[in-house]
């Protein structure tokens, strides 16, 4: 069997190291045609030496000095810029895509890969945030097949595989993160670090965030009605502190699929990378004894605000999840410098929401300009302080 090609957009982070140890797993089947990344040019470098790829980009362009001259006795292509991360996705050499970078500037990016014919193995869900409809859409016209790698998207993709009947519902699995069960008030007081400590998951800073606040499973909603085509109404939030249901599909005759095993994102990404077959895995045996019991609760949309605001967003569809994400994105990082609270980081999302301009058809043009505008509007709320 010819080996794949991978084109690895941020190697650097938890996805990246993850999606490498599964190419070191396999060299039979994959090979890091390209990897990439933002600023960690040490990481790249010592990445590059040990995978040799075709290419590496940093994208931050005052680390290609660096990067270039430590690889020089290599055959290995360095380039740097945002727009490289583009173009290399072209690459003929390149079978699949897989967008492990942080935020929406996954957008761009994706969309080439999609143009350029390749499949896309998408953990950046930020781009289907943004721009679900247009990345969707896109992928159709072209034929070319999206691979989940979120770990419930994973899920929903491997329930409903060899399925002729359409989802009844979707039930989304989360964690609750650490913060479960408190109240607004405790909300208020948590710190950056209370918040990067995961119960069950060990992520990037964002992702930890995001998964404190709910906005992951937010974000997670509005992810999966893109990949999967379903309303709003259809997915339902359900909080399992355990992590080993990654999620649920319901069927119109009530029965219920799970998928199970432990929380280690090395299996959806090695899955992504396989589709439809499934390879034997060295990471992990699930034992379901380790396990009992699991539980289930509801979610509290009205503590942790930010699940309400991304269902209002996907309900007011357009632009509006777009503003969400970007108001998210510069939120999270004051959050994390410590300009605002943890609960502020929903008053900031909700005011960019209430004042930047509805598009209810944006075009991509649309979508950067809303993305510029929201991020703009939150650091200027963030730095005059004007909320409270
Ligand atoms: P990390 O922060 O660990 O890694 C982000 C990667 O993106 C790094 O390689 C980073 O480079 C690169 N990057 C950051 N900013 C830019 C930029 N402006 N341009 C280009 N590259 C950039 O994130 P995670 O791996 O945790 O998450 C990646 C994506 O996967 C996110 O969208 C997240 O929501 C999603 N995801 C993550 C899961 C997880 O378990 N971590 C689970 C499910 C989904 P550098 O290192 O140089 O900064
Ligand atoms: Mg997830």
């Amino acid at each position: 069997m010819n080996k794949k090609h991978i084109a690895l957009l941020g190697s650097t982070g938890s996805i990246g190291v993850q999606t490498l140890d599964v190419i070191k797993q396999n060299p039979d089947l994959f090979i890091a045609e390209v990897i990439t990344a933002n600023s960690n040019a040490d990481l790249l470098i010592k990445q590059a030496r040990e995978f040799m790829p075709n290419a590496v980009v940093i994208t931050n362009e005052t680390h290609y000095n660096k990067v270039r001259d430590a690889l020089s006795d290599l055959p290995v292509k360095v380039y740097a810029g945002q727009d490289a991360l583009s173009q290399i996705t072209e690459m003929g050499t390149v079978d699949i895509v897989v967008t492990a970078v942080v935020g929406s500037v996954g957008l761009k990016p994706t969309l080439a890969a999609i143009e350029a014919g390749k499949p896309v193995a998408i953990a950046n869900k930020e781009t289907l945030v943004v721009a679900g409809e247009l990345v969707t859409n896109a992928a159709r016209i072209k034929g070319v097949n999206l691979y989940p790698i979120d770990s419930e998207h994973s899920a929903i993709a491997q329930c409903i595989t060899g399925e002729p009947n359409s989802i009844h519902k979707i039930l989304l699995t989360a964690s609750g993160g650490p913060f479960r069960g408190y109240s607004k008030n405790d909300l208020k007081a948590v710190s950056p670090k209370q918040a990067l400590k995961h119960p069950t998951w060990n992520m990037g800073a964002k992702i930890t965030i995001d998964s404190a606040s709910m906005m992951n499973k937010g974000l997670e909603v509005i992810e999966a009605r893109w990949l999967f085509d379903v309303s709003p109404e259809q997915i339902e939030v359900v909080v399992h502190p355990q992590s080993i249901i990654h999620s649920m599909v319901e069927f119109e005759d009530g029965s219920v699929k799970a998928q199970l095993g432990d929380p280690d994102m090395r299996i959806p990404i090695q899955y992504a990378l396989s589709y439809p077959k499934r390879l034997k895995s060295q990471f992990t045996n699930f034992n379901i004894f380790d396990h009992s019991p699991l539980t289930f609760e509801k979610p509290d949309p009205e503590n942790f605000r930010n699940l309400a605001l991304a269902y209002q967003a996907l309900k007011q569809e357009g632009n509006m999840p777009c503003i969400l994400n970007a108001a998210n994105e510069i939120a999270v990082d004051a959050f994390l410098n410590e300009q605002i609270s943890f609960t502020g980081m929903s008053d900031v999302i909700e005011h960019c929401m209430k004042n930047i301009t509805h598009i209810s058809r944006p075009g991509l043009q649309d979508l950067l300009e809303t993305d510029n505008e929201t991020r703009a509007l939150a650091s200027s709320v963030i730095k005059n302080n004007k909320l409270k």
